[in-house]
């Protein structure tokens, strides 16, 4: 099955998606699209319009949540889809590879599912 398969099959509701394998594909899409999104500015997943936007985005590396801030992406204003260009993506790349110290360390609140379900 091809990547542009998965991607069709998980449009028309064929198959859920783990969120670790959501961010592999996220991870890996992101180049992806931006090659394709050279001829279109529409999102791949749901065909609403791109517009430049200023993104946090967060990544799990090596298990631990991590968050970059003001980063310029295209989200797609019906499903929220972030497409990072090229540049930007090698960019986020080199951060990830070159681990800097981090700019500030935030808490993040953590619930268990049990506790939300009515
Ligand atoms: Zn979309």
């Amino acid at each position: 099955m091809t990547l542009q398969q998965i991607q069709a099959a998980f449009r028309d509701g064929l198959y859920k998606i783990t969120l670790h394998a959501r961010q592999q594909m996220i991870d890996r899409e992101i180049y992806l699209e931006d090659i394709k999104r050279k001829s279109k500015e529409t999102c791949d997943y749901c065909g609403g319009t791109l517009y430049p936007q200023i993104v946090n985005l967060e990544f799990r590396v090596k298990g631990e949540l991590i968050m970059i801030e003001e980063v310029p992406a295209d989200v797609c204003n019906r499903c929220g889809e972030k497409y990072l260009s090229a540049e930007v993506d090698a960019g986020v790349e080199r951060l990830l590879q070159n681990e800097p110290q981090a700019q500030k360390i935030i808490t993040v609140p953590v619930f268990k599912w049990r506790s939300v379900e009515p």
